[in-house]
């Protein structure tokens, strides 16, 4: 509010009231004036405060005095006179013009009503008073209103601060996509907009806050149809990840199972039931790769082929099963007695393979004759009858272009000499 009405507002209303009537009675004396009297009429009307028009009034000051010299100087040019009849005529013009609100329509209906009906002096009067009353209510509406409206946009700017929060919030919450958040914020743009339009075209506090709660509503209902799908969507995603995620368990153990199943089932496939140890398709497999190994790096390779003596004489002598619990116990004693990186496996019959990587066939015959001596002298014995447990090998090496079939045919052939030589014996393969 303005200071000077605050702090002495009789003093300023009976300023306000002077100058206007000074206005009234002036207008229409001398050109001179004129634009003067425009200028202080306009800055009224917008609420000027007297500090304002002090620089207006000065100089209509100035053009008073010079108006009045030149009267001095010829004093029948002069036409300021008292007419009454004009000058509420004039008022009645102004109020005509003035832009009152709704609230003083009534007020300035009656005051123009009185300015028709009474045209003497001490009417004059009277409707000067009520006139400047009215311009200065006015005034002082004009002057509240626009505090209410400074509050009113301080208070919605913050409302629409909250809102955009929550807008923010519900966008993260519910997760909106891009597309979407982008909508909803060019929206709530929209409405920001049409709500600063309408503070800058609205002139009344009433009309403006209608129209902006309108917005609001829009808004409102804006974020709660955005919420709402929203939830839905995310409802629906939820049931479907937790869907999935049930599928993928039951397709994961599946997997597993199938998994474990396969796995038995390969490594059944690769092993003796009887012995335990790797088959002749294991046998197979590892061959290949050692001999692509050795055919990379030229490390040695050796291959031992083992047969039990006088297998059969076991068998019968003592029963198939005492053969079979031979064969086991042979089984055990070829695996326990090998390196970590050799291989072993039952390659048919009472036939064992055995495949002896970075080893040469000298190294390998020692080792093999540890090993057939340490099954001789086992004590293995069936039912408590000792029975003699012997074997032979036959010893090759990897070299030149050899092919795994040329190998095992010259190792074979060292167990068939090593059999001839009278057996449980070792024997490198010897072309001569
Ligand atoms: P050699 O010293 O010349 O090797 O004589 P051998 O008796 O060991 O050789 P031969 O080939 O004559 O006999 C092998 C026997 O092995 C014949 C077969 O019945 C027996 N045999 C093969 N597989 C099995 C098996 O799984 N269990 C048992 N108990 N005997 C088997
Ligand atoms: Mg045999
Ligand atoms: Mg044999």
């Amino acid at each position: 509010m303005n200071k000077l009405l605050s702090a002495q507002p009789e003093q300023e209303k009976l300023l306000y009231k002077l100058v206007i009537q000074f206005l009234i009675f002036c207008q229409g004396s001398n050109a001179l004036l004129e634009p003067h009297l425009l200028q202080v009429g306009k800055r009224l009307k917008a609420g000027s405060s007297m500090g304002e028009l002090t620089p207006e009034l000065q100089a209509m000051s100035k053009t008073l005095l010079h108006i009045s010299k030149q009267a001095a100087q010829n004093p029948s040019q002069t036409n300021i006179a008292l007419n009454y009849d004009h000058m509420l005529q004039c008022i009645d013009g102004l109020l005509e013009k003035a832009d009152v609100p709704r609230s003083f329509q009534q007020k300035k209906v009656a005051l123009q009503q009185r300015i028709k009906t009474n045209t003497d002096e001490q009417s004059f009067n009277m409707v000067i008073d009520t006139a400047v009353t009215l311009l200065l209510d006015i005034r002082d509406q004009a002057l509240s209103e626009q505090n209410s409206i400074d509050e009113f946009l301080l208070d919605m700017s913050s409302q629409l601060g909250q809102i955009e929060q929550h807008a923010e919030h519900v966008g993260e919450s519910t997760r909106l996509s891009m597309g979407h958040r982008q909508q909803l914020n060019a929206e709530i743009n929209l409405q920001v907009d049409n709500i600063k339009d309408s503070t800058h075209q609205v002139q009344e506090l009433a009309t403006l806050k209608s129209m902006t709660s309108d917005h609001l509503d829009r808004l409102m209902q804006q974020l709660i149809e955005h919420k709402t799908s929203e939830d839905e969507r995310q409802k629906q995603a939820e049931q479907q990840i937790a869907l999935m995620t049930e599928k993928l368990q039951a397709l994961e153990t599946e997997t597993e199972s199938l998994r474990t199943k396969l796995k038995i089932e390969n490594d059944r496939a690769l092993r003796d039931v009887l012995t335990g140890l790797p088959n002749r398709l294991a046998y197979k497999d590892r061959m290949e790769l050692e001999a692509k190994r050795w055919n990379r790096y030229r490390k040695p390779l050796t291959l031992v082929i083992w047969d039990i003596d006088h297998f059969k004489r076991i068998n019968d002598k003592y029963g198939h099963k005492a053969g079979d619990k031979t064969l086991a116990l042979v089984g055990q004693l070829l695996q326990k007695n090998i390196r970590e990186t050799d291989f072993v496996a039952r390659y048919g019959g009472e036939e064992f393979v055995m495949l002896m990587p970075n080893t040469q066939a000298s190294q390998a015959l020692k080792m093999a004759d540890n090993i057939r001596n340490l099954i001789e002298s086992s004590g293995f014995n069936y039912n408590a009858v000792a029975i003699n447990l012997t074997l032979s090998c036959g010893i090759c090496e990897f070299a030149g272009d050899d092919l795994h079939d040329d190998v095992f045919i010259r190792a074979d052939s060292a167990l068939y000499q090593a059999k001839q030589s009278g057996r449980n014996r070792c024997g490198i393969y010897n072309p001569g």
